[in-house]
């Protein structure tokens, strides 16, 4: 067999996918580098299943500097109990572990952003293989994924659970009915910049229900946005039906990033100064932030301005930025 879809992926799972119980353990893929000859990465892997039911994957460290994910998904892996569950679930707190032990959105290995691997490749790099058992192995099982995203070292948000307009509209009725149940302070219909090779892509793809968040930025974690990581995942088990009891979702604001002109990108680098913060409201036009040539004094800084009226929900966090960066995004408040 010459076909690459045909080739068995290099990881194996020390967990069995069949068993009843709790069982913690790793997906071990084969990596051998100058410290380790026949070394292996080991991301760790929780599985807890009762009997029938519905099957949930959560993850998170799909990039390794966002951190409520992993903070939510490393508690409820060892708390969880197999008689509170009806049906499976599946903890990943950290897919991408080289990165999310070097503290970094990518792989220290190749580079690799997990987030634009998908669907992978059993014969491509770490970061590959790492999508491809996603994409063959975990994602095939699963009824609903939980994918967790904050804004990383560069990027800020305000707190939200969000699914994507979907062709399949029952399907995407689903997620949004999910986002309503995880009720974080913000649920967001997500425009993405470039879906090409996102998990999330490739989970929708397969007619999987997708949610996903954005908690918080700036490569930490606070109380407040792990309380709501910690939260919202339960409350998602509950409405899937997975763990018992009713969900009673709090109070969110709707939001909507309807085309491009939510995006606010920088023309040339410098120090930024932010006019408004995050939650403000802007109206079309308004400046959001400031870029101040630092060669020299005396310039005159170039303005970050809305391409539409809304709420800062998302920022550019380091206080210099580079061409090209995003500075700014703007949602509209959905009713
Ligand atoms: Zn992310």
């Amino acid at each position: 067999m010459t076909e690459i879809g045909l080739r068995p992926s290099p990881i194996s799972a020390t967990v069995n996918f069949a068993a009843e119980g709790i069982q913690h353990g790793f997906l071990r893929l084969p990596y051998s580098r100058d410290d380790s000859a026949w070394g292996s990465v080991m991301v760790p892997i929780t599985i807890v299943r009762n009997g029938k039911g519905p099957t949930a994957l959560l993850t998170g460290g799909n990039h390794g500097d966002e951190y409520e994910g992993p903070i939510a998904l490393f508690d409820l892996a060892r708390s969880l109990k197999a008689e509170e569950v009806r049906g499976t679930v599946i903890i990943v707190p950290a897919m991408n572990y080289p990165a999310f032990q070097a503290g970094t959105r990518t792989s220290p290995i190749d580079r690799g952003n997990m987030n634009r691997s998908f669907p992978g490749r059993p014969d491509g790099t770490v970061t590959e293989k790492i999508a491809d058992y996603f994409s063959r192995v975990l994602l095939p099982m699963a009824d609903l994924v939980l994918d967790f995203h904050s804004g990383g070292k560069t990027l800020d948000f305000l707190p939200f659970c969000a699914a994507h307009i979907l062709p399949n509209k029952q399907q995407q009725e689903k997620a949004f009915e999910f986002v309503t149940a995880f009720a974080a302070p913000y649920s967001m219909k997500m425009l993405e910049i470039d879906a090409v090779g996102m998990y999330d892509t490739a989970a929708e793809e397969m007619g999987k229900i997708f949610i996903t968040t954005e908690l918080g930025g700036g490569g930490t974690a606070t109380a407040k946005s792990t309380a709501i990581a910690k939260r919202g995942t339960m409350d998602v088990l509950r409405h899937a039906g997975i763990v018992e009891g009713a969900v009673d979702p709090g109070p969110t604001t709707w939001l909507d990033m309807p085309d491009d002109r939510c995006f606010s990108f920088a023309e040339e680098g410098g120090l930024i100064e932010p006019v408004i913060d995050l939650g403000e409201a802007v109206t079309d036009d308004a400046v959001i932030a400031r870029i101040y040539p630092i060669g020299r004094t005396g310039m005159a800084p170039r303005e970050i301005r809305a391409g539409m009226n809304g709420i800062l929900c998302a920022r550019h966090f380091p206080g210099l930025v580079k061409a090209g960066d995003c500075v700014a995004v703007v949602a509209i408040v959905d009713g």
